[in-house]
Formats: structure tokens, sequence, C-alpha cells
């Protein structure tokens, strides 16, 4: 509206105020070009031509006399609304004088005539000198059309006036409802979200990037509060496996306290216990920690140049115990000595996660292999075990954090973090990873290290 405003305010300044000015100044400056073209071809033969032309193309009255104020030459487009002398009005004498005396032998005045109520501006030059004067031209021209013109204009900047404000509120009407109320209603929603209402619908509906709006901040907030409820999963899981092996832990303290604290052998297989969920309790909370360290990009990836074989035979190595004690069999297949450059820490935990995995679940067929393929510009891992498999549908969601498979959630050792975790790192490094798994043949999770 204020805009509209402004407008109005500067149609009626130039219109109402500038134009009479300019208008003016032109007609003057209009007159005047008249009065060079007459002083110029006054001796030419075909002067009436000339003349009446100009008078009749400036809509300007032309008459030239001697100096007594005989009729030489005339012509009168304004019809008795004229200024200029003649037999009936005797101004003849006083335009004479007025002439004489003005310093440049020309006046230039503004003349109205009560009876036609007209106004005119007149223009009088003197031909010849003072000393030796000639004749006088006369030039006059109506004002009035300029009074008329600005009857019109102001009607019409009148109804222009009306039609701008009343589009103006129209406007605004619509601005508010199809700007501004999808705006507030999604300012309102995204109060509701901050306030913990995840249920909370964005509506945007008016127009497009509204609605985009609303599109995106509803896929946020939907995004929200599946992280929310995979928290609260989370949380419900590792407080039940906290409670489990604390529980244990209790309840066998107890009992040394109350029935083997005097019997050494079966203290000892209490304590042993003790000390086994103890352990299962540490390596749930580490794993809780690496993941959360890893997860909240705290612990950014620091790459150093590494020899990928011989840290496989490294970490393989720490597995001889498991193989010359319970018949596991590691196979380590290798391209030739290959040096990548990533974080060694963590891909030394990866591996192991994904080889204790083929460990645990590899059932009783105790045949693992470790696979190094040299491609072109990465480096292939795979581990490989014969055991009972993944089932299909589950293959997506092995590596989401927390997920066991049902069957095997108190029977192995573990914490479902293991996955997560590989998946975090291998992430962190845009590592590409996977795995392929038939139920009953195996599995083999693969990652690759690019170069
Ligand atoms: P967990 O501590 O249970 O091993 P992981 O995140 O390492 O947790 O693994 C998640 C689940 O994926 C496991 O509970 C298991 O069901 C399945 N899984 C992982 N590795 C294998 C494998 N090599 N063979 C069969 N199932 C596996």
């Amino acid at each position: 509206m204020a805009f509209i405003l402004f407008v109005i305010t500067l149609l009626w300044v130039f219109q109402l105020v500038i134009m009479p000015i300019t208008y003016q100044s032109e007609k003057i400056a209009n007159i005047k070009s008249v009065g060079r073209i007459i002083s110029a071809e006054i001796y030419n033969e075909n002067y009436k031509e000339i003349f009446d032309q100009a008078a009749y193309d400036n809509g300007i009255s032309i008459k030239i006399t001697d100096y007594e104020g005989a009729s030489l030459y005339e012509v009168d487009v304004l019809a008795g609304g004229s200024a200029i002398p003649n037999d009936e009005n005797n101004l003849m004498d006083k335009y004479r004088t007025m002439i004489l005396e003005s310093p440049d032998n020309r006046i230039q005045l503004i003349a109205m005539n009560e009876k036609l109520n007209s106004t005119t501006l007149l223009y009088a030059t003197l031909i010849g000198t003072k000393e030796e004067p000639l004749g006088f031209i006369f030039l006059d021209t109506s004002l009035n059309p300029l009074v008329s013109t600005m009857d019109i204009l102001q009607k019409q900047m009148f109804y222009i006036t009306l039609t701008l404000l009343g589009s103006g509120v129209f406007i605004s009407l619509f601005m508010a409802r199809a700007i501004s109320r999808p705006i507030m209603k999604i300012t309102k929603s995204a109060r509701e979200l901050a306030e913990g209402d995840l249920n909370v619908k964005f509506d945007g509906s008016g127009y497009e990037e509204a609605e985009a709006l609303a599109s995106t901040l509803n896929y946020a907030s939907g995004e929200i509060s599946k992280v929310d409820s995979l928290r609260r999963e989370l949380i419900a899981n590792i407080s039940h496996d906290l409670r489990t092996p604390l529980t244990m832990v209790k309840a066998y303290a107890e009992m040394i306290r109350d029935l083997s604290g005097d019997n050494p052998e079966k203290r000892a297989e209490h304590l042993n216990v003790i000390i086994q969920e103890s352990d299962r309790l540490a390596l749930l909370v580490n794993d809780i920690l690496d993941l959360s360290k890893i997860e909240s990009g705290n612990q950014i990836v620091t790459p150093s140049e590494f020899d990928i074989t011989e840290k496989l035979k490294e970490v393989l190595g720490r597995y001889t115990l498991l193989s010359e004690q319970q018949g596991y069999v590691f196979t380590l297949e290798a391209d030739e000595n290959i040096t990548v450059n990533a974080d060694v820490l963590k891909i030394e935990q990866v591996l192991y996660n994904l080889i204790n995995n083929a460990v645990n679940y590899s059932g009783d067929n105790r045949e693992i292999i470790i696979r190094q393929k040299n491609l072109p510009d990465r480096v292939r891992i795979e581990i490989t075990d014969h055991g009972e498999g993944i089932e299909e549908e589950l293959l997506p969601v092995i590596f989401d954090r927390y997920y066991r498979a049902e069957k095997s959630r108190r029977d192995v050792i573990g914490t479902g973090l293991g996955l997560s975790i590989v998946k975090a790192i291998l992430k962190a490094h845009s590592y590409p990873f996977g795995v392929e798994s038939k139920m009953g043949e195996g599995s083999t999770f693969w990652f690759e290290i690019t170069l």
C-alpha cells in the first residue's frame, strides 16, 4: 500500500504540478521559434504560405503590422479570443510603448480575455530598430488547452488512484492469504516440532515455494522422529544388555557372600562367572563408546601409509590360539603386497570385527577365508565364512546399529554393535562395503580401500 501511495503521489506531482510548468515553457519556446521563422522569412516571396503553415501547425495567431498598427499580414486561429491588437480593442498604442520601452524590443505576457474566459500567451517584437522602427510582429497562442487537459487528467488520475488503491487492498489481502498464512502455519508447526511433538505435520498449501518448504520440513521431521525412535530402541536394547550381566554379577556376588565364600572351588567358579560377565559389560561399554565417538565425528580419520597385506597377516597371527585350541582354520589368499593410505587402527578394528563375526557365526564349519584382491584403483578385502548365513531380508539392516538376528541374541558373545562400528569407520573413509550371504552356505563381508 505504501508503494502504491508513493506511485500515486509521483503521478499527481508530475501531472498536476510539473506538467503545467513544462507546458508553459514548451509554449514559450514554441512561440519564440515561430517568431524566429517569421523574422527570417519576412522578406520571402512565399511568406504568406510559410506563415499560414506555421500558424496552423502551432496553433498560433500571427499579425504583422506597420508602425502605426495597420495590418500587413494576419491570420487568426484563436477566433476572437486573441490578445493581438485590432481596431476594436485599441491595444496597439499600449503594446507599442511596451515594446519600445523593453530593452530588447520584445514583450511576452499572459493575457486574460474575460469575455471568452480564455488565457493566451502573447509575444510581440519590433521589426527594424528603435531609431528606425518598421513595424511589429504579434504572436498569440492559447493556454486553454492545458486547462482542459488538466481537467481530463485530474479525472483520469482520480480513477487511476481509485483503481490502484483498490487493487492494492486486493493484492495485500491476497499476499497475506497466499504467502503469509502458509508461512505462519509452517512457523507454528516448527515451534510444535521444537517443543517435541514429532508427529507434527507441515501444511504449506498456497504457493509452490511454501509447499516445497513444508514438504522439506515434513521430511526433516520424519527423519528426526526416525532417529528418535532409533534412539529409544537403542537405549532399551543397551539397558537390557547392561542389566543382564549386572544381575548376574550381583547374583553371583551374593552367592559368594552367603554360600560359597568358604568353599574355594565353588567360590572360584562363581568368581569366574562374575569376571566373564564383567568382561561382557566392558566389551559392550567399549563398543558403545567407540560407535558414538566415530559417529559424532569426534574421532576423525587420520590416514597413514601401511602395507595392508602385512596388516592382514599380523591380525590373523593373533588368532593362532583360537585355531590351535578350537580348530579354526584361517586361510589368507592375498595378491601382491600393496601399500594403502588409511587410518590403520580403524581398519584393524574393521578386520577384527568382521573376523570375530565370521568366527562367532561360522557354526561347525570352522574354515574362514580372508582375501585381498588388488584391483586397478582399489584393494578389495573379503572375509568369508561357511556358517549359517544371513536371511536375505536381513541383509539390508545387518549393518544398522544394534541389529542382531533374534536367534543369535544370547548364545553368541557379541554386542550387536560390531557391524555398526564397521559401517561407521568405512563410511568415514568413504570406502564401499557390503555383504553377500546365502542361508546355510555362509557369508562374505567385503570392503574396498580406494587407492
Ligand atoms: P554381534 O555383536 O551380534 O555380532 P554385529 O553388529 O557384529 O553384532 O552383527 C549383527 C548381526 O549380524 C549379528 O547378530 C548376526 O546376526 C549377523 N551377522 C554378522 N556377521 C555374521 C556372519 N558372518 N554370519 C552370519 N550372521 C552374521
